[in-house]
């Protein structure tokens, strides 16, 4: 497996490869679990070169968030790309992506906005930021993104049919715990007893709010009661939406019937912000 830490090395590898091999991305900010490693598993899959990055971006942290005590977990991180025979892993230095006196930035300005953009402003930006440099030096015909981001891959789908990235982009279903909890590298923040007891009520509340949705019309109310069930187990609640796909306008009641719906929440359990979704997908969304 190459490790490139400079992008230059990285450069000339890449410029190297035959146009006929097809390359599969998947970028990551590394702490891998099995959520990355499923990403990595179907790109090896469908392709001939599977190219990993890790890169903790700060541009998509705001100045509260946990930057500095993002988990980096590297020699773990490495031992598992090839475990799952990983062609190449790029990790680049903040100075590679972000030199002195730069000044660019790419903002997708409809997808980004609800949800999480109204309580991390300026996260899509630099989450669509970084994504388009790495597709500028990996040049994949195919990338890999989580759909526990469904937010991140809608603005990320945007993004690559606004410009006309010549990427396929392949969603990839959540991977969770046995108990339902969502894998995520904040996991380790929880204590034991939020992992096990509280955090793997989001996921059980979302399956039962979805059921609901396809028999009953009134989200507004059943909304609400699902918000408070959380608040009650102990969740500070940011959302908890329902949106039409792809360009996550919030649903009516009317689409309750037709849309592809994402059921989307986020919120704190003590320090720790959790996400999750889950997607009610009619055919249009599985053959976008
Ligand atoms: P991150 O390292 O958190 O930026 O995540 C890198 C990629 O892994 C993103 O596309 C995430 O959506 C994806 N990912 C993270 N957690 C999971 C999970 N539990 N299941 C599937 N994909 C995931």
């Amino acid at each position: 497996m190459n490790v490139f830490r400079g992008i230059a090395e990285f450069k000339a590898w890449r410029s190297k490869l035959p146009s006929g091999v097809s390359i599969g991305f998947v970028p990551t900010m590394g702490a891998l679990h099995e959520g990355h490693a499923a990403l990595l598993a179907k790109s090896t899959e469908d392709s001939d070169i599977t190219i990993l990055s890790i890169f903790v971006n700060p541009t998509q942290f705001g100045p509260t968030e946990d930057l500095s005590r993002y988990p980096r977990t590297l020699e773990e991180d490495l031992a598992l790309a090839r475990r799952l025979r990983v062609d190449a892993v790029l990790i680049p230095e903040v100075t590679d992506v972000y030199p002195d006196g730069y000044s660019t930035t790419v903002e997708e300005s409809e997808v980004s906005k609800p949800l999480c953009g109204v309580f991390r402003p300026g996260h899509f930006t630099g989450v669509a930021t970084i994504v388009l440099k790495l597709f500028l030096w990996v040049k994949p015909h195919k990338a890999y993104f989580g759909l526990k981001d469904a937010q991140q891959f809608f603005v990320i789908q945007k993004m690559t049919q606004d410009l006309d990235l010549d990427v396929g982009l392949c969603g990839v279903e959540t991977v969770r715990e046995p108990s339902g909890l969502a894998l995520s590298s904040r996991n380790r923040y929880l204590t034991e007893e939020q992992r096990e007891d509280i955090a793997p009520k989001i996921y059980k509340n979302l399956l039962t709010l979805k059921e609901s949705l396809l028999s009953k019309s009134d989200l507004g109310t059943l909304l609400a009661e699902t918000t408070t069930r959380l608040q009650e187990i102990g969740f500070l609640v940011q959302y908890l939406e329902v949106r039409a796909l792809p360009d996550l306008r919030l649903a009516s009641d009317a689409d309750l019937k037709q849309a592809d719906l994402l059921i989307a929440f986020a919120g704190y359990l003590g320090k720790t912000r959790l996400i999750d979704n889950v997607i009610l997908d009619r055919g249009k969304f599985a053959s976008r």
